[in-house]
């Protein structure tokens, strides 16, 4: 039997348009666009057509888009790169990506001093909690837009606000917001944000981060020019062309993405009779949830559900091999060891979402019954 996949958080397939938009960089046009001849120069096309749809898409101008690797490798650019000054404090939230807080971990080793401002109960970072912690000397608040454990929408904007008040940078890891979130840079006057294809129905290996003007960040990747020398190394041309389709049709379609995995987490919550959805009543997307199955191994019903052919996560599939429980949760007061993330995607469907709500009634009655 083919396996339930609930795990579009950690990864999305290759849209069909996005995949044949670039097949085409593949054998076609596989000319590297460093290259001053015409055919080079085709290749160059793709790369900077594609900077033009990343821009569109989040309202900015396509000279404050820098291609990265993908999101990682984005966040490490905006937090090591970017020039603090004199500044000498960073504050992050404790609710993020891995990435996110081992750069701040980097910082902190480099001589900055590190805050994490804490969520609410529900998984909120609100502006009073970021007041209580930013300095005249923060350098850097960095708050996720959505968080990728539980789902919740941060208030970007208003926090955006509270950085500028002490004249911090902003940024935000908007990974997991492309399907679901406006993410337009002009609505929260954000610094710095970033983005990752693969999560979007892009290839995997393409991400950017956008960078206000004005703010030219230090170079991360020494070598050629590219990338306004910011970030050397030859083009991924294939999945930065298809990142460009990838988050023209995101944008194109997020009235109707919403509606659907909306329609699945009701069909899916609806079904569920054991365990309870986290931060249930939050400002949330509907395609990432975590449920907490009190008494229960989280990690051992993920374990028990893919026998049954059930993927789902414990936490992020950057730390899927960790045997500590996701940050996001320990930070929330949450019962961490006993939850389990369900994230759906365009491909979800009702029956599939009511199936596996079933498969995880009967397996964690199962694992209770034998307390586990
Ligand atoms: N930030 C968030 C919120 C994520 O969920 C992820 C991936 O899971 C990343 C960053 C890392 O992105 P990438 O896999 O492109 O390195």
């Amino acid at each position: 039997m083919k396996p339930i996949y609930l795990d579009y958080a950690s990864t999305t397939p290759v849209d069909d348009t996005v995949l044949s938009f670039a097949e085409r960089y593949f054998k076609g046009v596989f000319y590297n666009p460093a290259s001053t001849h015409v055919a080079g120069q085709e290749a160059s096309k793709a790369v900077e057509n594609a900077r033009m749809m990343c821009a569109d898409a989040i309202g900015c101008e396509p000279n404050e888009i820098y291609f990265t690797s993908g999101g990682t490798e984005a966040i490490n650019l905006a937090m090591k790169c970017a020039d603090f000054g004199e500044r000498r404090h960073i504050v992050v939230s404790a609710i993020e990506h891995d990435s996110v807080l081992s750069c701040a971990e980097y910082l902190a080793h480099s001589g900055y001093e590190v805050d994490h401002v804490m969520p609410t109960a529900d998984g909120i970072i609100t502006p009073e909690a970021l007041e209580r912690v930013i300095r005249p000397d923060t350098a850097l608040v960095a708050v996720m837009t959505v968080n990728n454990i539980v789902g919740t929408i941060q208030p970007i904007r208003e926090l955006a606000q509270v950085a500028h008040s002490v004249g911090a940078l902003f940024f935000t890891d908007a990974v997991q917001a492309v399907n679901s979130v406006d993410i337009s840079v002009k609505k929260t006057g954000v610094d710095m944000l970033c983005v990752s294809a693969h999560k979007f129905y892009g290839l995997k290996g393409a991400g950017f981060l956008y960078v206000r003007r004005g703010l030219k960040p230090n170079t991360l990747i020494s070598g050629g020019d590219q990338e306004r020398g910011v970030r050397a190394g030859t083009h991924n041309v294939p999945a930065i062309a298809g990142m460009g389709a990838a988050i023209s049709a995101a944008t194109e379609r997020r009235t109707e993405y919403v509606a659907h995995v909306k329609e699945i987490r009701d069909a899916f919550v609806g079904a569920l009779k054991c365990g309870r959805v986290i931060a249930s009543d939050a400002p949330k997307v509907d395609d990432i949830l975590s449920v907490a199955f009190d008494g229960i191994n989280g990690g051992r019903l993920a374990v028990a559900l893919s026998m049954r052919g059930v993927c789902c996560s414990v936490g992020s599939a950057c730390s899927a091999g960790s045997a500590t429980p996701p940050k996001t949760l320990v930070a929330m007061g949450e019962s961490a060891g006993s939850s389990v993330r369900f994230s759906f995607g365009r491909q979800t469907t009702v029956e599939c979402a009511v199936r596996a709500a079933e498969i995880i009634n009967e397996t964690a009655l199962k694992l209770s019954g034998s307390n586990l």
